[in-house]
């Protein structure tokens, strides 16, 4: 099958693991394991056979990773068992004391709590940019910078990045780059192609689909899997067999849950920017927004996580806003079939300004009726204007 001419859905179908492998079963077993046996000493002295232990990969993790690496267009992937682990061990894997980092300042929240704690622990230098910077980067790298971190759209306020301008100017600096890729999954935005060097996802997200697993998958290229796959093995880390099968069973209908996530999405998008009581809409697909430009020429697509800025008000009228909801539930992660809401923290913010007009509510718009989802929102919307 020649890979690159398919479509997305037909690919999802049939990447990973061959039914071959396994009698002609569809799926992959799952592989419970710790002990792999070896048939003779000399073969146990030498590791020399495909797998030598539970933690260094099996079967099932070898499916998804290779699936993973087909999506990303990635030389390896590694799996590890949450989306925040994805974002922590690349960081360990490339970073040492002494080293600097760039981060985007609309980063998620626990990627900056892992740096401000356990890397400036580690004797690593951190410092946030500003999401608008791009090119700006330039006046922030320092001869020690070894890794730029980027995550677009933002967290909560979905702020975009010109993630090609950012890899040029961290390559020729000597750090390399790397992208939470969290919102946008590899379908509508490949990082690798763009010049990233790691592509970081939160499988717990959209991969999984159903808020019923955490997973995490950290692919890089060529000049990076080895050290990230070794860094992985030093620390430990490994994913649960029948986690790490559910994402895979989650991938499968990944792109038909998109393309139904990212209708609904900007259908109520599109009608929140036309309501009393919004401020803004803070949604990249949307042609008021300030890095629609850089969605139109580097993504395919948008997914379901949007946030609305009220119009005035604070906290009272958010939680009335969000008490008022019935198939929005409240809570935190995103990416499953149902609605969730929740109002945005941003006093960790640094640099990026949060929005001034009133309370920032995300909304993850799942896979329910969108009338339904948008006579919610209504009553939402009319709560709020009388608290
Ligand atoms: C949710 C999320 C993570 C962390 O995923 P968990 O599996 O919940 O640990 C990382 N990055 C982004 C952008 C996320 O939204």
């Amino acid at each position: 099958m020649n890979k690159t001419k398919v479509g997305d859905n037909t690919r999802l179908a049939h990447m990973g693991n061959n039914p071959r492998d396994f009698h002609g079963f569809v799926n992959p077993p799952v592989v419970h394991a710790s002990t792999v046996l070896f048939p003779d000493a000399g073969t146990m002295a030498s590791r020399n056979q495909k797998y030598t232990y539970g933690t260094r990969g099996t079967p099932t993790t070898d499916a998804l990773a290779a699936a993973m690496n087909e999506l990303e267009g990635a030389a390896g992937t590694i799996i590890v068992p949450s989306g925040l682990a994805a974002v922590t061990v690349p960081m360990l894997a490339f970073l040492s004391s002494g080293d600097h980092i760039l981060i985007v300042d609309s980063v998620y929240h626990p990627t900056r709590h892992f740096a401000d704690t356990m890397l400036t622990r580690l004797g690593v230098e951190v410092t946030y940019y500003d999401p608008a910077a791009d090119k700006g980067i330039a006046t922030l790298m320092q001869p020690n910078t070894k890794v730029v971190l980027t995550e677009a759209p933002g967290s909560g306020t979905f702020e975009m990045q010109d993630i090609p301008a950012i890899v040029d100017i961290a390559h020729r600096g000597g750090a390399i780059v790397m992208m939470d890729n969290t919102w946008a999954t590899p379908l509508f935005f490949r990082p690798l192609d763009h010049g990233v060097d790691i592509s970081i996802q939160a499988a717990t997200k959209y991969p999984g689909g159903h808020s019923d697993v955490l997973l995490g998958t950290v692919s890089a290229n060529e000049a990076c899997f080895e050290r990230l796959l070794d860094a992985n093995g030093a620390l430990g880390i490994c994913a649960a067999p029948d986690d790490v099968y559910q994402v895979l069973r989650g991938l499968r209908t990944m792109g038909v849950r998109l393309e139904r996530h990212q209708q609904s999405a900007l259908a109520l998008a599109r009608w929140l920017e036309g309501q009393k009581g919004v401020a803004r809409v803070l949604h990249p697909a949307l042609e008021s927004h300030p890095g629609h430009a850089i969605w139109k020429r580097d993504f395919t697509g948008s997914s379901g996580l949007f946030s609305i800025v009220l119009d005035g008000g604070g906290e009272k009228q958010a939680h009335a806003f969000l008490d008022t909801l019935k198939y929005f539930g409240l809570g935190y992660s995103w990416g499953g079939y149902e609605s969730l809401a929740v109002h945005v923290q941003l006093n960790d913010r640094t640099i990026a300004k949060p929005p001034e007009e009133g309370p920032v509510i995300r909304l993850q718009v799942g896979l329910e009726d969108v009338e339904d989802l948008k006579a919610d929102l209504a009553a939402a919307l009319d709560a709020t204007a009388k608290a």
